[in-house]
């Protein structure tokens, strides 16, 4: 049966998320009209968290996370190798400079014992992180609670990258309700959970850090006469208070967040049920499967594979280019970030991290979205018994 190259995510846009982008096109405000807030309130209601700042993109919720936190020149960020670059870039627009701390290598989240290890020694050497940026990979929390406990020994600040991570659940909270960091942020990018073609989102309990992050997104810019340095002459006046951005989200972006994410159970469950369905599959296949934590429930942006073999990383690229070359449109997730050159050249050597580099040559990332079919989903499977023969 032909059904057509099979990517690897694809965003689902039904006729009402047009329609509902289509009703701000022809309303009085395309930006900083109401629905931006609207599109807020029903995150801080969703997850729990007090506070929902909206931008153009998690990149954009990264950066202003840490400057709210007062990341700057001198200070240390850390994060995990297996993230898309933009989880340590944040830390490097604010001057500060990152280390890595190797992953888990059953969740492919940062290893907890790796982080109290590599905490102890940094203590010793009075070069202890301001922020660590814990990333939830594929849509699995990392194991939050323990992170916690150890930002209030190692006196660090938390910003979740929850990009992956919208529907996830941790514990007995959503994912995003800062129970245990102080920052975390969402995207919307259309591979993603849900989408507003680019978007993001930073989520916190705390309303200091609201409201730097509110600052920051658009130009440092104060409307409010009573929270102005000086006296307003008038109703025109407003007051830069600090060096900010323009990092907004348009009313159209947040039109079509709201109508998707009416439909976030839905995409996660379906996410589930393939997910499922792919363990079941590929049960007795050489390979691992995305091992889940019991404290955690996946969202599952990703689903990927890691493949047995002595001969792994040729084996990789044949599997690979033979999927590619066969209609499924696999993916890899992620290069380890401390091997991309910008990193490299910061002095980073690959078998720093180990079980990153490990994990980068076996894994393959396989088609996962919501509108994927159980035909195409037998179509993978299919054709990497094949690549596998
Ligand atoms: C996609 C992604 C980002 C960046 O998201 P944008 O909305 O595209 O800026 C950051 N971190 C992780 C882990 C991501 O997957």
């Amino acid at each position: 049966m032909i059904t057509g190259y099979i990517p690897y995510g694809r965003q689902d846009i039904s006729a009402d998320d047009i329609e509902a982008v289509v009703s701000v096109l022809r309303s009085d405000y395309l930006t900083q009209g109401p629905i931006v807030p609207a599109f807020e309130k029903i995150f801080t209601d969703y997850t729990g968290a007090k506070f929902a700042v909206a931008v153009n993109s998690a990149t954009s919720a990264l950066h202003i996370a840490c400057l709210a936190l007062n990341v700057g020149s001198g200070d240390v960020v850390w994060t995990s190798p297996i993230s898309f670059v933009a989880s340590a870039n944040a830390a490097i627009y604010c001057g500060a400079s990152v280390d890595f701390v190797d992953i888990d290598p059953r969740t492919y989240n940062i290893s907890v014992s790796m982080l109290r290890a590599k905490l102890e020694k940094a203590k010793k050497l009075n070069v202890l992180p301001k922020v660590i940026i814990p990333v939830h990979f594929a849509g699995q929390s990392c194991e939050m609670s323990e992170i916690f406990e150890l930002s209030k020994q190692y006196n660090f600040r938390i910003i979740e990258d929850a990009s992956h991570a919208v529907g996830g659940e941790y514990l007995t909270t959503k994912v995003g309700s800062c129970k245990y960091s102080d920052i975390c942020i969402f995207s919307f990018h259309p591979v993603k959970i849900i989408t507003t073609g680019e978007g993001g989102m930073a989520l916190t309990n705390s309303e200091l850090l609201a409201e730097r992050m509110n600052l920051l997104r658009s130009h440092g810019i104060i409307r409010d006469p009573l929270k102005m340095q000086k006296h307003s002459p008038g109703p025109w006046h407003y007051e830069q208070a600090t060096l900010g951005y323009n990092y907004r989200m348009t009313d159209i972006q947040a039109a079509l967040g709201m109508s998707q994410i009416s439909r976030l159970k839905d995409f996660i469950d379906r996410r589930r049920l393939l997910a499922q369905q792919y363990d079941w599959l590929l049960r007795d296949f050489p390979l691992i499967r995305p091992w889940q934590h019991p404290d955690s429930k996946s969202s599952y942006h990703l689903y990927v594979i890691r493949l047995l073999g002595a001969n792994y990383q040729s084996q990789q690229l044949r599997v690979f280019n033979y999927l590619r070359d066969n209609g499924i449109g696999v993916n890899l997730h992620y290069i380890p970030i401390h091997i991309q050159p910008y990193y490299s050249q910061m002095g980073f050597k690959p078998e720093d991290f180990p079980n990153s580099l490990a994990y980068y040559k076996e894994v393959i990332t396989l088609p996962l979205f919501p509108g994927m079919s159980d035909t195409q989903q037998k179509e993978v499977i299919q054709k990497l018994t094949e690549a596998l023969l």
